[in-house]
């Protein structure tokens, strides 16, 4: 096979062929959420659930899953990103009540699949953030276990492996030790979003594909040639969000690139381990995270760029720099991959909110509802987010709707917005460049310690800046 397809594994593992029809002339709903991800599947899946009465269409552009939901690294998180801001804000109760609905998302989804005939893949294996390649990767994993201690996690969510433990789990190089955490499920990301899709419109919930919202107005979403009017719009975007004015700067679209091995022999997975598909990623600032496939293949990413403007990006170049640089990180922390040829790479669009804190807010004058943010953590957050974003909209009186990542005001003019360009493009090139450095330093191991340590310190530094 070609070592040069730009492809995603998932998309031609699970092909998104259109399943529903667009919408082609004007209606009303109740609620019509904009965009068939998982946040607006989840939305729309539990509004239907807890009221069944109601009228709920979803208007996606392409076909479900066509977006950051079809094309992930399928690591199901029980978790936002950022949490710990949340959490620390907390008393006794309150928080080991929002760490309960956190770490509880991947009971949610478990529970769900089986019974709405959902097969993904899933598996709950956890996840082990290693420290591997280089020295410094095991202090910044210990400095975050103590940062994690603070926010009150204690061993049974997060807890440190000596080397020998870790190199069990992961036979990468260099293994020091790393961070375990059982709240994570992988997953087969297209197929979660086409089965979600399949479960919402059993329920009754309306889908259109291929029907783009080329402009949002209070109650309104207007297509080519239509309009679909609703109490209630639900902008489901994410890294697409700032086609929309209103939207604008509410998130930073940015990218984050993939890559999947051919499958791997047994000889091969005996020495990479990973016996419980445990998803993992090692603790450099690059953002690497990886599965073993249910097929039996590597699948590994890192975050990627961002572009002018906050444009979203589907479509990326196999033969371009940005994979083979993520092809050596994988190499490097993977020798048993050996000559193992890459078969897939693919990219996508996710949105990161500012402070890097995810939120959800219902603007009842406005008649918007609308939640994200997630900084590549959506897969499990937006199942939380869909359940809250519902209960917000039908005013339920559940604990949901007073966790700290719901905008208490409720209004959309009080979401933190990202500056004006170009200072989101430079702040992001600043970062990603004091990250390279740091990588370049470290990971090279010849560079002196001072050098080493300072890169680190500066990467840092940039990076609460920009925040
Ligand atoms: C490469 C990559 C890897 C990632 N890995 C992980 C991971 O391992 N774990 C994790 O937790 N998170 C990960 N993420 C993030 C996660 O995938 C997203 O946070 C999540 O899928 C967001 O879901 P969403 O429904 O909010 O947005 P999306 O899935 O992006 O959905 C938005 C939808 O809106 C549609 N749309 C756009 N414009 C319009 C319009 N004008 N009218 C109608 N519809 C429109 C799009 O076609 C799309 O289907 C990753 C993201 C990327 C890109």
């Amino acid at each position: 096979m070609s070592s040069l397809t730009q492809a995603c594994l998932w998309l031609d593992q699970s092909p998104a062929e259109p399943h529903w029809p667009p919408l082609t002339q004007s209606a009303r709903c109740d609620v019509a959420v904009i965009g068939g991800g998982y946040t607006g599947l989840w939305t729309a899946y539990y509004l239907k659930r807890m009221a069944p009465e109601l009228d709920v269409a979803v208007l996606e552009a392409e076909t479900c899953g066509y977006g950051a939901s079809g094309r992930n690294g399928g690591w199901l998180i029980g978790g936002l990103a950022n949490q710990d801001a949340h959490l620390l804000r907390l008393d006794g109760e309150r928080r080991e009540q929002a760490r309960r609905r956190l770490f509880g998302i991947v009971d949610e989804v478990a529970e769900i699949l089986p019974r709405e005939r959902i097969d993904c893949d899933f598996v709950h294996g956890g996840v082990l953030y290693a420290a591997a390649r280089y020295p410094e990767q095991e202090a910044m994993g210990r400095k975050w276990l103590r940062e994690l201690r603070r926010a009150g996690h204690g061993e049974a969510d997060f807890r440190w492996l000596d080397r020998k433990e870790a190199q069990e789990q992961l036979g990468a190089r260099d293994v020091r030790g790393g961070v375990f955490s059982p709240h994570c499920a992988v997953i087969q990301p297209a197929r979660l979003a086409q089965g979600l899709a399949r479960a919402a419109a059993r329920l009754g919930v309306r889908i259109h594909e291929r029907s783009p919202v080329r402009r949002l107005a209070p109650g309104v979403a207007r297509l080519d040639g239509c309009e679909l009017r609703a109490d209630v719009i639900v902008p489901a975007l994410e890294g697409a969000a700032g086609q929309f004015s209103r939207l604008a700067r509410c998130l930073l679209p940015v990218q984050s690139l993939l890559l999947a091995t051919e499958p791997l022999s047994s000889a091969q997975w005996d020495e990479i381990g990973l016996a419980d598909r445990q998803a993992f990623g090692d603790l450099s600032r690059m953002v690497t995270y990886g599965q073993r496939s249910a097929d039996g293949r590597l699948v590994f990413g890192a975050r990627g760029g961002y572009r002018l403007g906050g444009r979203e990006r589907w479509n990326f170049d196999p033969g371009s720099d940005e994979f083979a640089w993520r092809e050596r990180l994988l190499r490097q922390l993977l020798p048993a991959l050996g000559a193992t040829e890459v078969e897939y790479r693919w990219g996508g669009t996710l949105g990161v909110a500012r402070a890097f804190t995810p939120y959800a807010l219902y603007d009842r004058r406005a008649g918007i509802a609308m939640a994200g943010g997630y900084g590549g953590e959506g897969v499990g957050a937006s199942n939380l987010m869909g359940r809250t974003l519902a209960e917000l909209i039908l005013e339920r009186d559940g604990d949901l709707t007073t966790m700290p990542w719901v905008m208490s005001e409720g209004r959309l003019e009080r979401v933190r917005r990202w500056a004006p360009e170009p200072v989101p493009w430079l702040g992001y090139h600043l970062v990603r460049s004091a990250y390279a450095l740091e990588e370049r330093l470290c990971a090279g191991g010849s560079a002196p310690a001072w050098a080493r340590r300072s890169a680190g310190k500066l990467a840092a530094a940039l990076e609460s800046l920009l925040a």
